[in-house]
């Protein structure tokens, strides 16, 4: 089963482009999906973090309080470490579970939604392939924008938290232009891509 690792900056459309790989045939594992799974109720990050950072950071419902956390590993880099140390084995756990039952189903290609693929580097040698979903910043920033109400600056300071498009271009076996393109126009992007990875 070919392996594609899936990324892009923030609002270039890896959702949209991950959507229509499904529609050819691609299985598809969600690494931001698994991690929220993991610290939800009932999750199986839920009593390391709460042996860890204590009750005060679990809701009454058992959910990780992602509010609090995110205050804390702002303020406090070995906390964030501490957290990444109880997720991280596990959301690859259930990426492996999820490659498995691909491989099970006979399904010949998955795409691995990663985010901060090109920036952590740690999924690279699991993966075939890098597909970066690609355009111009202006273009991510005006839909960021229009999705979230963020202004400017802010969605400005989220792209310059991540890697480059330089360096995300650099990492790719396959670029899949998302500029200037409506959706149908995209669709047809999507599709040659998918004759490449034989779906
Ligand atoms: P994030 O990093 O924030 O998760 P993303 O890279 O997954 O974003 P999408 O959610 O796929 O990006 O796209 C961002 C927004 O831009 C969505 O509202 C989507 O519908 C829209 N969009 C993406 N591509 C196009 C296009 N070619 N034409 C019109 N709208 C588009």
């Amino acid at each position: 089963m070919l392996r594609i690792g899936l990324t892009g900056g923030i609002g270039s459309g890896k959702s949209t482009v991950l959507q229509m790989l499904a529609g050819h045939g691609a299985a598809c594992a969600d690494a931001d999906a698994i991690s929220r799974a993991t610290t939800a109720a009932g999750g199986p990050a839920i009593a390391a973090i709460r042996d860890s950072f204590g009750p005060d950071f679990i809701t009454p419902e058992g959910a990780l309080d992602r509010t609090r956390m995110r205050e804390l590993a702002m303020a406090d880099s070995t906390a964030r470490a501490r957290l990444e140390a109880i997720v991280h084995p596990l959301v690859a756990l259930g990426i492996a579970r999820e490659v498995e039952a691909a491989e099970r189903a006979g399904r010949r290609c998955m795409v691995f939604d990663i985010p901060l693929l090109v920036e952590s580097g740690r999924w690279r040698a699991q993966l075939d392939r890098i597909l970066v979903v690609d355009c111009a910043p202006q273009t991510q920033v005006s839909r960021v924008m229009a999705r979230s109400g963020l202004a400017e600056d802010a969605v400005r300071a989220i792209l310059a938290a991540q890697a480059s498009r330089a360096q995300r271009l650099a990492a790719a076996d396959l670029v899949v232009c998302n500029e200037g393109l409506s959706m149908a126009q995209l669709a047809q992007e999507v599709a040659t891509a998918a004759r490449r990875f034989g779906l």
